[in-house]
């Protein structure tokens, strides 16, 4: 699709609506001629393309940043033109029923059959509302959550004056259920944050085995799907790319889940969701509203959601991104099968390459590998890793890695060959979350081995 015909025609159909009211004439107060425009465009644009790092290209294989989908941004931009605020109702209904229908399509990808959700800012507010709502349902009571999980865990039950207690993780980076379950016994816990995706490498807890601890413990279940959500389109798909069904099923058992649509949603920053299983959890967020209950069909989202204003652009967004990509196997899944299809293909190189290690196989579409180093040990892997950082970005023809620190337990469970002399070492870590990552993996391959040849 050509953006610019479509920016042109976004501007249009709202001047069009805007033309069927009455004329009247902009202030002056907000003039300001071209000449002027021209020059602080040109201050921006320079700005941005000169202190960037090129998050589109497929040699950019980093943090977890990629543009959103075109559709998205002439979603945005045309809603925003109105600039309706989702805070409620009378803030813009078109784009309040569109969050609606976007939040139950995201419902429906988790197999949630009812549901009380919105979209959020970001993925700490929605993991802050389902922990709140925790709270509320289990004063007195902390919660659980993988050393692995999110920092925002930990810093949100600081805000919520809860008890965090860290769990620790196994050989794959997923939650210890045996660990977990010596935390249950001290009755100290009323809610479990499962991550379905870590940030770091994308590890999965094994949420269909947490499930029984949920009946055992009186425990709330909460998953974290903020990055990995969206990879529940893969489970038990055909092909290399298929992901273990069982934990991704088992979330529709779960009571909350958070989900990210401006992660692996192709939406620009500004986009996250929070689900409830039981719509009646409305009943905690303080509102002035007649409703004595809460259903998806009746909700009235400024009423069940934290923040006052969001934007109505971001649903709109996600809306019509939705509509060309959807939410299922054969829409937006075949694009993270492709990353994923990435991820493996390059953890099979690095396998046989004797210049890189594998640092753990990857579950999602998250690669950690380190450089092979003599000696063979940790404060040689942090040097080398952040050496081929560095070396990889001042390139002529650059690519761009990021690094991940691994602690020295992690590192020897995985790997006790290398010896721990410090406490811990940098790994290199790409997060290959455009499907282009697909047909240049080879490629990035060779230029990180090249990168990390002793010399
Ligand atoms: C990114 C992320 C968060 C935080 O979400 P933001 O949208 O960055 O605020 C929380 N949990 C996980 C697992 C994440 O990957």
């Amino acid at each position: 699709m050509d953006l610019q015909h479509w920016l042109g025609r976004a501007d249009h159909a709202i001047q069009e609506w805007a033309d069927t009211y009455s004329p009247y004439a902009p202030h002056p107060s907000l003039h300001v001629d071209d000449e002027r425009f021209a020059s602080a465009f040109e201050a921006l644009t320079g700005r941005l393309t000169k202190d960037n790092y090129p998050f589109f290209h497929p040699h950019y294989a980093g943090q977890m940043l990629k543009p959103p989908h075109p559709a998205a941004v002439v979603g945005h931009l045309t809603a925003m033109l109105i600039n309706p605020n989702n805070h409620a109702l009378d803030g813009g209904p078109a784009t309040a029923a569109m969050e609606r229908e976007a939040v139950a399509q995201l419902a429906a990808m988790f197999g949630y059959d009812t549901h009380l959700g919105h979209l959020t800012t970001s993925g700490t507010i929605a993991n802050l509302e389902a922990l709140f709502v925790a709270r509320e349902l289990h004063p007195g009571r902390g919660v659980a959550y993988s050393a692995e999980a999110h920092y925002t865990h930990g810093r949100m039950c600081h805000v919520l004056g809860m008890k965090g207690h860290p769990v620790p993780t196994d050989e794959g980076g997923r939650m210890d259920l045996d660990a977990l379950e010596d935390v249950l016994r001290s009755g100290d816990v009323g809610t479990v944050v499962l991550t379905a995706g870590t940030t770091g490498l994308g590890a999965v807890d094994p949420i269909h085995r947490a499930l029984a601890l949920r009946d055992r413990y009186g425990v709330r279940l909460h998953v974290d799907a903020a990055y990995g959500g969206f990879f529940t389109l893969l489970a038990g798909a055909d092909g290399p790319e298929g992901l273990a069904p069982e934990p991704w099923r088992a979330i529709s058992r779960c009571d909350s889940i958070v989900v990210d649509p401006h992660k692996h949603g192709l939406q620009p920053y500004g986009c996250g969701a929070v689900l409830f299983r039981d719509p009646e959890v409305g009943r905690f967020y303080l509102h002035d509203s007649p409703y004595t209950y809460f259903t998806s069909t009746e909700l009235h989202l400024g009423e069940i959601s934290l923040e006052c204003s969001r934007a109505g652009a971001s649903a709109a967004a996600l809306w019509l991104t939705f509509r060309l990509i959807p939410p299922t196997p054969a829409g937006l899944g075949r694009v993270l099968a492709a990353g994923r299809r990435a991820a493996l293909r390059w953890a099979d190189l690095i396998s046989r390459s004797d210049v890189l290690k594998l640092y753990q196989r990857p579950e999602l579409d998250i690669v950690g590998y380190f450089p092979a180093v003599e000696p063979a040990a940790l404060s040689a892997v942090d040097a080398a890793s952040a050496r081929v950082l560095t070396d990889g970005m001042s390139d002529r023809d650059p690519v761009f890695l990021s690094t991940l620190k691994a602690g020295r337990e992690a590192f020897a469970v995985r790997h006790p060959e290398i010896t721990a002399d410090v406490e811990g070492a940098r790994i290199l870590r790409s997060v290959l979350m455009k499907p282009e990552s697909e047909h240049h993996v080879e490629r990035l391959h060779d230029r990180v081995e090249q990168l990390a040849r002793p010399r």
